[in-house]
């Protein structure tokens, strides 16, 4: 156990959403031990599979004596479990899910945990509620910050639309 700081992000498009997400929050302080900030929240449409509700995502930081990435995932897959997720279709509608970002500087390249999430820097809705949370948070791999990476990212795609 180091001290470190972690981001999570969290995305739920089933019943009541912001529901499911307070409560992943709670459940992540009770389990983990450690102080959390939620981000603002956004809605945002489904890529990948479209035929499913809009999200609502955001992202959290972790601060304090945290446990081995490994464990904290395996925390974050019981949370998602014990919130009702089942997983029928591949990106399909979930009540939950939660994806490390990053843990520190920690880089994996395992196929049960990947570090930084591969594709978090794809993804506005990933980066634009961590921006708000820590604009200077470092991608270890690509070597830049959150905030450079969500320009990057607006360059390309234009900005993302809607807040939830
Ligand atoms: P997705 O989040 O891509 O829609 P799932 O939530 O179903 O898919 O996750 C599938 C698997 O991805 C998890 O069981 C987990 O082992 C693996 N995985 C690899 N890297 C990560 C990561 N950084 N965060 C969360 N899950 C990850
Ligand atoms: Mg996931």
């Amino acid at each position: 156990m180091i001290q470190e700081t972690a981001y999570i992000a969290l995305g739920s498009n089933l019943g009541d959403r912001a529901h499911y997400i307070y409560d992943g929050v709670r459940l992540l302080i009770e389990r983990v031990g450690v102080r959390v900030r939620l981000s603002p929240l956004y809605e945002t449409q489904p890529v990948g599979y479209l035929d499913q509700p809009a999200f609502l995502n955001g992202v959290a930081e972790l601060w304090g004596k945290l446990p081995e990435p490994r464990e904290l995932l395996a925390t974050c897959l019981r949370i998602e479990e014990d919130l009702g997720r089942e997983r029928n279709i591949e990106q399909g509608p979930r009540t939950l899910d939660l994806d490390l970002l990053l843990c520190g500087d920690c880089v994996s390249a395992d196929d049960r945990l990947t570090l930084p999430h591969p594709r978090m820097h794809l993804r506005a809705f990933v980066l634009r509620p961590l921006v708000d949370l820590a604009p200077e948070a470092r991608h270890p791999v690509l070597r830049a910050s959150a905030k450079d990476l969500l320009q990057a990212l607006e360059a390309t795609e234009g900005r993302m639309s809607g807040t939830g």
